[in-house]
C-alpha cells in the first residue's frame, strides 16, 4: 500500500473455509484482517469466502470463484485483493496474473508487513521491517513494488521486466539482505552496552496480543507516554521505564510489539532482537483484552509466540484489560472464575492498577 495518507486504498478481502475451520472462524479472521486493511489504509468494500477442502494448487480458490471476485472487485473499482491465507509465491503470481496491473494481490503476511513498515521508527525497528520484506519478496519478485522502489531506487520496480531484469534484481536484493544482517549485528551490540546498567535490575515485560492495551497500561503503570492507539501494532519498539514498587531493587518495565494469531515467519526472526529483550525479563505480565470475542485464541496465540522465540518458563501474571468494556457481567464472573490469580483491571479508568502493582511486588 501507499505510503501516502490521503488517499485510502479500497480493499477486497478474500477467506477460504478450509478443513476443520468453521465458518465462525473464519467470519472472526476477516474481521481482524478488515482491521489490519484499516490500519495499513485500505477501507473494506466487500469480501467473499469459499469452503474448500483444500487449496487449489495454482490459484488458492477455485478458477469460478476467482473469476468472479476479479469481476466483483473490479466493479467496485478496488485497488486490492486481500487473501485471508498465507498465499505461496506461485499462487500470488498466478492470481496477481489473472487480477491484471490494476489490482493488486497480496496476502495477509504482506498485509501486516506493510503496516511494520509504516509503523517502524527507529533504525533498529526499520531495519528490522526491511529485512523481514525483502526475505517475503525475494520469492515473489515479479512486477511493480512500490515498497522496493521506495527503499532501492526504482530497481527492479518496472511492470513486466524481463527475466533478465529480474535476475539482477534478485541478486541486488540478496545483497541489500546480507547487509541488514550485518547491520543489525552492530544495532544489536550497541545496545547491550546501552542496556548495560539494566543488569541489576529486576525486570518485566508487557506481552500480548496486538490492541490488548499493553501500551496504555504501560502508562498507566510508569506515567510514560507511550503512543496508545485504536490499531494493530501501533507500537514497535520497546519501551522501557522504572517501575516505582518497593522490593529493594530497582525495577524495569518494558512495553513492546504486539503477537497475533500466525505471526509471520519472517518477522519473528528478523524482530529477534527487539523480542529478544523479553527473553532476558525476570516475569511476564500477559495482557489481555477482556472484551474481546476471541479471548482463547489471544490466550493460545501469546503461548504460540513465546514457544516460537524459545521462551524459558518465567514468572508470570494474567492481566484482564479493559474490563469496562465487557458487554455482560456473567462474562466477567466466568473469567473470574476461570482465572482465580489474575487481575482484572481498566488501564483507561485506572482502576484495579494498584491491585496489579500489588501482585507484582508480591
Ligand atoms: P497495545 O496495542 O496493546 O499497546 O494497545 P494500546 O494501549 O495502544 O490500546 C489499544 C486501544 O485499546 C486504544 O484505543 C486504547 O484506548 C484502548 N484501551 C486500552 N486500555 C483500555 C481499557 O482498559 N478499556 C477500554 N475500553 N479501552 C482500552
Ligand atoms: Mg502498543
Amino acid at each position: 500500500m501507499q505510503k501516502n495518507n490521503a488517499k485510502r486504498e479500497k480493499a477486497f478481502l478474500v477467506g477460504v473455509v478450509l478443513k476443520g475451520a468453521s465458518r465462525t472462524q473464519i467470519d472472526e479472521q476477516l474481521n481482524e484482517l478488515k482491521f489490519l486493511a484499516d490500519t495499513a489504509g485500505a477501507d473494506t468494500l466487500s469480501t467473499a469466502t469459499q469452503i474448500r477442502h483444500k487449496p487449489d494448487a495454482a490459484t488458492f480458490i477455485g478458477k469460478g470463484k476467482l473469476e468472479r471476485i476479479i469481476t466483483q472487485a473490479t466493479g467496485l473499482e478496488c485497488d486490492l485483493i486481500i487473501f485471508n491465507d498465507d498465499i505461496s509465491p506461485t499462487q500470488i503470481k498466478n492470481l496477481q496474473k489473472n487480477a491484471g496491473e490494476e489490482l493488486k494481490v497480496i496476502d495477509r503476511t504482506g498485509l501486516i508487513l506493510d503496516i511494520f513498515t509504516k509503523h517502524a521508527k527507529t533504525k533498529e525497528a526499520k531495519t528490522q521491517v526491511e529485512l523481514a520484506q525483502l526475505e517475503y519478496f525475494l520469492p515473489r519478485l515479479t512486477r511493480k513494488w512500490t515498497h522496493l522502489e521506495r527503499q532501492m531506487g526504482g530497481v527492479g520496480t518496472r511492470a513486466g521486466a524481463g527475466e533478465a531484469q529480474i535476475e539482477i534484481d534478485r541478486r541486488l536484493i540478496r545483497n541489500r539482505i546480507s547487509r541488514l544482517k550485518l547491520d543489525l549485528v552492530a544495532i544489536e551490540k550497541h545496545r547491550k552496552v546501552q542496556n548495560h546498567g539494566r543488569e541489576g535490575a529486576y525486570r518485566i515485560a508487557l506481552i500480548g496480543y496486538t490492541n490488548s492495551g499493553k501500551s496504555t497500561l504501560m502508562n498507566a503503570l510508569t506515567g510514560a507516554q507511550v503512543l496508545v492507539q485504536d490499531q494493530l501494532f501501533a507500537t514497535l519498539d520497546t519501551t522501557t521505564r522504572k517501575l516505582d514498587i518497593d522490593v529493594g531493587m530497582p525495577v524495569l518495565i518494558s512495553d513492546t510489539v504486539g503477537f497475533i494469531r500466525n505471526l509471520p515467519h519472517d518477522l519473528i526472526a528478523s524482530f529477534r532482537s527487539t523480542l529478544g529483550e523479553i527473553r532476558d525479563v525476570n516475569m511476564l505480565v500477559k495482557v489481555i483484552d477482556a472484551s474481546s470475542e476471541n479471548i482463547p485464541k489471544h490466550i493460545d496465540t501469546i503461548e504460540e509466540v513465546l514457544k516460537e522465540m524459545d521462551m524459558p518458563s518465567k514468572t508470570n501474571i494474567i492481566v484482564f484489560n479493559k474490563i469496562d468494556a465487557i458487554s455482560a457481567p456473567d462474562i466477567l464472573l466466568g473469567l473470574k472464575k476461570r482465572f482465580k490469580n489474575a487481575c482484572f483491571i481498566s488501564s483507561l479508568n485506572n482502576s484495579g492498577i494498584e491491585n496489579l502493582n500489588k501482585k507484582m511486588q508480591e
